[in-house]
Parts: structure tokens; C-alpha cells; sequence
């Protein structure tokens, strides 16, 4: 299971490749080095949904731990409504759903899938608005894509590597301050 991809960093990687080398440096360190606001909110969502809080209903199962063997994936969903057949990955704000976002929601449900759940249905609930935004179920060149994406960041070496450095995403980057590629500020500080 060490070589599976973690679900969620797969936005992070369409971000910047170079924020999953930096995030697995810091890892073991406090998190209160790196995290801005904005993730740190994030975190507590995401915590609420480990603490089951948010709804009390038998069929619902929250923050089940998924996996797939065949695209080498593992992470974990937010909830999953059984009578609904609906997988729900929950955001804080959803301005816009990029397409990190859903590759991250896919990958569970594909994750799902090999488990043998029966997934019908997709959405992204935004805390904020209290809104859901159903999602269509992937389609097998949308599964292809998927796959292709882990494949690269499989091989992603950050030492030989080179990508565009973005200043703007650097300013909203949790690494700014630490990353030795850029010298702009970040936005949280
Ligand atoms: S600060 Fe910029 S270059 Fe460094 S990890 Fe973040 S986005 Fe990438």
C-alpha cells in the first residue's frame, strides 16, 4: 500500500507537482509551519466528517477508507448514501470544480467500484451555501484520463522534473514560505 497514490493529493499535484515533494519534506512537521487559513478549514471539514458529525442516518457511511489495485490509488470518501446510491465528497467553497477536484471524487468512486459498492450517483456539497452539485459518473475515456494522470505522477521525479513556476499560485500556495523555487509572499501571511 506505501506505493498507492493518497486521493487527495491529486489536486494538489495538478497545482504544482513540486507542492507533493514539499508536502512529503514537512509532513512530520507541525502543521501550523505551513497551513494558511483556507487549509486549515479544509482540515476541519474533513475532521468533522471523521467524527461522523453532519448527520446521524444508519445508511450513511462516512469516511470509509477506499482503495484500488488497478489504478494504485487509496484514500478515503467523506460519505457515501447508501439509499441514494450517492458518493459525496464535501468542499468548504466551491467557486468553480476544477478538474483536480474531479479526479479526486472519480478516484473514489472508482476506488468504490473494485469494492463491489453500488455508486450510481456523484456530488460535491458546498458547506458554505449549503448546495449539491451532482456530478456525471465518469466514462471509460474519463477513467483513461484518470489513469494516465496517476501514471505521470508516478513517475514525477522533483529532481529532474521541471515545471512552470506560476507566481500567483505561489501566493496561494500553503509552501510558499518554504519552497526554495519561488521568493514571492504568500497571500495568508
Ligand atoms: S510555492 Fe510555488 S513552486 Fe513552490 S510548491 Fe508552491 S506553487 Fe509550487
Amino acid at each position: 500500500m506505501d506505493d498507492y497514490i493518497a486521493i487527495a493529493t491529486l489536486n494538489d499535484f495538478i497545482f504544482c507537482p513540486y507542492s507533493i515533494y514539499l508536502h512529503s519534506v514537512y509532513m512530520e512537521t507541525d502543521e501550523g509551519l505551513y497551513k494558511a487559513p483556507p487549509q486549515t478549514k479544509g482540515t476541519i471539514v474533513h475532521e468533522g466528517v471523521d467524527k461522523k458529525s453532519g448527520s446521524t442516518r444508519s445508511h450513511d457511511i462516512f469516511s470509509l477508507p477506499v482503495f484500488s489495485d488497478s489504478l494504485g490509488i487509496a484514500g478515503k470518501i467523506d460519505l457515501f448514501k447508501q439509499d441514494r446510491k450517492l458518493l459525496i465528497e464535501r468542499k468548504n467553497n466551491l467557486k468553480q470544480i476544477f478538474r483536480g477536484q474531479l479526479y479526486q471524487i472519480w478516484a473514489q468512486y472508482f476506488c468504490m467500484k473494485e469494492m463491489e459498492y453500488d455508486v450510481q450517483n456523484l456530488a460535491f456539497y458546498e458547506i458554505s451555501t449549503n448546495k449539491m452539485f451532482p456530478i456525471k459518473l465518469p466514462s471509460n475515456a474519463d477513467r483513461a484520463e484518470l489513469a494516465n494522470f496517476i501514471d505521470k505522477f508516478k513517475k514525477y521525479n522533483p529532481l529532474i522534473d521541471t515545471f512552470n513556476i506560476n507566481p500567483n499560485k505561489c501566493r496561494h500556495c500553503i509552501y510558499c514560505n518554504l519552497c526554495d523555487k519561488t521568493s514571492v509572499d504568500n497571500v495568508y501571511t
